[in-house]
């Protein structure tokens, strides 16, 4: 182990050269403009992983997804634990070019950090990933576990085949135990493990009150407004600083323990920060809970958003009364609620006591689950173990605020593996925004500690993993 955190020292710059290579392609998976580059960062994946010295290298797909890459090592044997590596490779989309203070698609050291789009979500997590197995490939030429590693290409556009690539390959990808770098660290320098996930319920609806707009002079204070019903209806949403409205919200969601909350409490106070960093406008308040603070209320409470709200554009307006208004309502719902048990609640709510009688009607947008686990066990002592080690410092269980709906299920699909969600971005990385970044020193402490995490793992059995 030794040599192989010698050669990621030496080699530093090597792997950063892989990550610029990464980088340099707009691998964009939102706009279906940029297939040829997606195909383009799956090849190039490959390349890397077979210069790490992965074996049976290919790209992989199913039905007409974008590409993935596939690697492995399984020379440990099955006497070893056999580890699956999850990262993605394609990226968010590049917007307000004027704030960027560096060509996105150029890796660019600057103040300790690398910027780039997708240096940090999440081709560092490709990157990381092949420098901790190059670091033993290229040394004692053995790994401690066997490696299978996915890079999927279309995680930005909400993993749509995710699901059906786990099960089409469910022979070939079967593993002891998970780990998934896309998520984040609570402060730089502090190696954090993600153990719950908020889910998403999603509705759209739509408010009708007639079949054509009518001139407001002739109908105006007669024919029921439909934008004013539909916003009638949102603001029975608005919750201040209480709770949320809606009947049976708060029925199954999970308390936090005693131990939690003690855990919570001595994490960093991230609040001011996060004013600063959203720009949050003077004289605006936070609109938590009374009691709730930043981390229990993005990673424990549910939450209701409007995402989208449609009546008539503003350019081109007239003197009309709008027969039809629609938005989109998104929950971020959390453990034990249940996604369609809130779609329910949301849906009946939403269309309780319509104003003048208005035609509401509500249908599903898509939901994806909570995830949560308990972050005790073998996995997470060898991972809080490296991580320890790696980054000199004792690692922190976190929560996050966004969703990753395969975990949960691909942890199933391995009948109940431990998934290590080990933290790659930190509050300052920008990811989806200009200027994205990657703190470099973190980076490397990521790479020892996942070189530190395969030797952990490869003193347990197979059946010792869970
Ligand atoms: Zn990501």
């Amino acid at each position: 182990m030794n040599a192989a955190l010698d050669w990621l020292t030496k080699h530093h710059e090597d792997v950063v050269r892989g990550l610029a290579e990464l980088v340099a392609i707009p691998s964009i998976s939102n706009d279906g403009e940029h297939d040829h580059e997606i195909g383009r960062t799956a090849e190039l994946t490959c390349d890397q992983m077979r210069d790490a010295g992965l074996l049976n290298v290919e790209t992989l797909k199913v039905g007409n997804s974008l590409p993935y890459a596939y690697g492995e090592w399984l020379e440990a044997g099955p006497d070893k634990p056999t580890v699956f590596l999850y990262a993605h490779h394609d990226v968010q989309p590049v917007n307000f070019l004027d704030q960027w203070k560096s060509d996105p698609w150029k890796l660019t050291r600057r103040d300790g950090r690398l910027y780039a789009r997708g240096s940090a979500d999440d081709k560092a997590a490709i990157s990381a990933f092949l420098g901790a197995i190059a670091a033993y490939r290229k040394t004692s030429n053995t790994l401690p576990v066997n490696i299978k590693m996915v890079v999927e290409g279309e995680e930005e556009i909400g993993s749509k085949n995710l699901l059906t690539f786990f099960e089409k390959y469910k022979q070939k990808i079967q593993s002891d135990v998970i780990v998934v770098l896309d998520t984040e660290n609570v402060e730089v320098g502090t190696p954090s493990i993600t153990y719950s996930l908020r889910g998403i319920v999603q509705l759209h609806v739509t408010v009708k009150t007639a079949t054509i707009p009518a001139h407001s002079g002739g109908a105006g204070g007669m024919l029921a407004d439909a934008a004013l019903a539909l916003n009638a209806i949102l603001a029975k949403l608005y919750w201040g600083n209480g709770p949320v409205g809606i009947p049976g919200f708060y029925d199954r969601v999970r308390k936090l323990t005693d131990k939690e909350r003690a855990a919570f409490a001595k994490l960093p106070s991230g609040e001011d920060k996060f004013r600063t960093e959203i720009g949050v406008l003077p004289g605006v308040r936070f609109a938590n809970q009374e009691g709730a603070g930043l981390y229990e209320t993005t990673w424990r409470k549910p939450a209701v958003t409007v995402i989208a709200q449609e009546a008539s554009s503003i350019k081109g307006a007239s003197n009309q009364v709008l027969p039809k208004a629609e938005a989109i309502v998104s929950c971020r719902i959390v453990p034990d609620q249940q996604p369609a048990e809130v779609a329910a609640q949301l849906e009946a709510f939403l269309k309780a006591d319509a104003p003048w009688g208005a035609e509401v009607t509500v249908k599903p947008g898509g939901n994806v689950n909570w995830w949560m686990t308990d972050p005790n066990g073998p996995a997470f002592e060898a991972a809080l173990a490296a991580l320890r080690q790696g980054f000199d410092k004792d690692p922190v269980a976190i929560g996050s605020g966004g969703s990753i709906g395969f975990v949960g299920p691909l942890a199933q699909l391995f009948g109940g593996a431990p998934a290590l969600l080990l933290g790659i971005e930190d509050p300052a990385s920008n990811a989806h925004a200009p200027n994205e970044s990657l703190h470099e020193g973190d980076f490397q402490k990521l790479m020892n500690s996942l070189v530190r995490l395969f030797d952990n793992l490869g003193k347990l059995k197979p059946g010792q993993v869970k």
